[in-house]
């Protein structure tokens, strides 16, 4: 007897609707506009879930790369210094040789002057000692038969004497200086030797340490360019998932609008709603931004009773205005339902939705009783990582959180 009166409420709510959207050629039927509606959202849901998990781990590869990067940059910069060090060492190495170096062509150089003086003193002593050996053309037996001459001849005989004597003192200075400079000379051509050697050490640690630079060099510019790919990758998740969540954001307004033009019936008596599962009154997620997206509602789970399955109950009495049980299976809030529960004492529709349900017994047009009523089965239907209940209390269309004002696990 009620059923067509229902109907016939339904149908003209629906043909407002069709009014209010009239220009959109898909919608031509009153039926078809809730069922496309309902499937656009639920494709929506699916499609953001799905990008935000090929975002996240495209973020997790970023992060994973940006790592290793950072572990090649800071070796690079180890390897680095230790090459700026070997430099330094190198060159301090290479002043020390050009030193030693000059001081052994200094050596050498003094002692090449040296034997010049050495013989240069011996020639003096020659020719000295000839010329006075030729003076008057006399041998030294000739001078001894010369009474007249004789004692010219000792004279000059101690002055030969004298010469001999004094040039070969200097030619023995000379002698003994050349030897001291020749041992510092071997001593500073051993000090080369040992410059060399530790010079070619430093040099062969340098070579290996600019090899490992030059490795490490190569698996920078690749990690880099790893994070530049995935870095483009996350911005591209990024946009889609902005794209998406606009477009969801459009879907909201529209099914707001279905509850806006839907006429509210009855009053709301403002006290405490019914917990919607009696048997589960443990809560998983409050209401609220979560994962940078807005959750509207409650996620009721994870109590001692295992949720898939339970009962839930129409939170308040009302009116059942919207349920689907036919749509894709897996998509948004899955199998729900939206209860009116008519006008608060401040004139605000009061309505109740109840999603990811696994069986959906409501119907749109019945009367539920508050507590009372078993309206569906609690599940895993929609975006959902586990079953649930996901319950919101909308005034007006929009969701507020329904913790303590409206429900309270402890209450009724
Ligand atoms: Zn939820």
């Amino acid at each position: 007897m009620k059923k067509p009166l229902f109907s016939l409420r339904i149908a003209a709510v629906l043909l407002a609707l069709v009014m209010l959207v009239t220009g959109n050629a898909v919608w031509s039927a009153t039926a078809a506009t809730k069922s496309e509606l309902e499937q656009k959202l639920e494709l929506l849901e699916r499609q953001e879930t799905q990008i935000k998990q090929q975002l996240a781990s495209a973020k997790n590869d970023l992060s994973a790369s940006q790592q290793r990067k950072n572990l090649i940059d800071s070796q690079i910069a180890n390897v680095q210094q230790q090459i700026d060090l070997l430099d330094t060492q190198v060159q301090n190495m290479n002043a020390q040789i050009t030193a030693v170096e000059s001081q052994i062509t200094a050596a050498e150089k003094e002692i090449a002057d040296k034997e010049a003086a050495i013989a240069q003193t011996r020639e003096n002593l020659g020719t000295r000692l000839r010329a006075i050996a030729k003076t008057g053309n006399m041998t030294t037996l000739q001078l001894l038969f010369s009474v007249d001459n004789y004692k010219d001849y000792l004279i000059k005989a101690k002055a030969m004497q004298l010469i001999a004597d004094n040039d070969q003192a200097a030619i023995e200075a000379y002698e003994a200086q050349v030897a001291s400079i020749a041992t510092q000379q071997a001593d500073l051509e051993n000090k080369k030797v040992d410059l060399e050697e530790q010079k070619q050490q430093l040099e062969t640690v340098r070579a290996s340490s600019n090899a490992k630079k030059k490795q490490l060099d190569t698996l920078y510019a690749a990690a880099q360019a790893e994070v530049k790919k995935l870095q483009s990758t996350v911005s591209g998740y990024n946009s889609q998932l902005a794209a998406k969540q606009r477009e969801m954001e459009e879907t909201e307004k529209e099914i707001t609008k279905l509850i806006q033009n839907t006429t509210s019936t009855g009053q709301y008596n403002n006290s405490m709603m019914y917990w919607p599962v009696p048997t589960v009154r443990a809560i998983s997620s409050t209401f609220g931004v979560r994962w940078g997206t807005m959750h509207r509602g409650i996620d009721i789970a994870n109590g001692p009773i295992p949720i898939y399955g339970q009962n839930i109950v129409a939170a308040a009495d009302g009116t059942v205005i919207y349920a689907n049980y036919t749509s894709v299976w897996g998509g948004g809030y899955g199998y729900y339902c939206i209860i009116d529960h008519g006008k608060d004492s401040r004139g605000r529709s009061v309505t109740t939705l109840y999603a990811h349900c696994s069986k959906m017994y409501a119907r749109v047009g019945q009367k539920v009783v508050g507590g009372k009523t078993v309206i569906a089965q609690a599940g895993s239907t929609g975006n959902v990582t586990g079953p649930h209940l996901h319950f919101e209390v909308r005034l007006d269309a929009k969701s507020v959180d329904p913790l303590g004002t409206y429900v309270s696990p402890n209450v009724n």
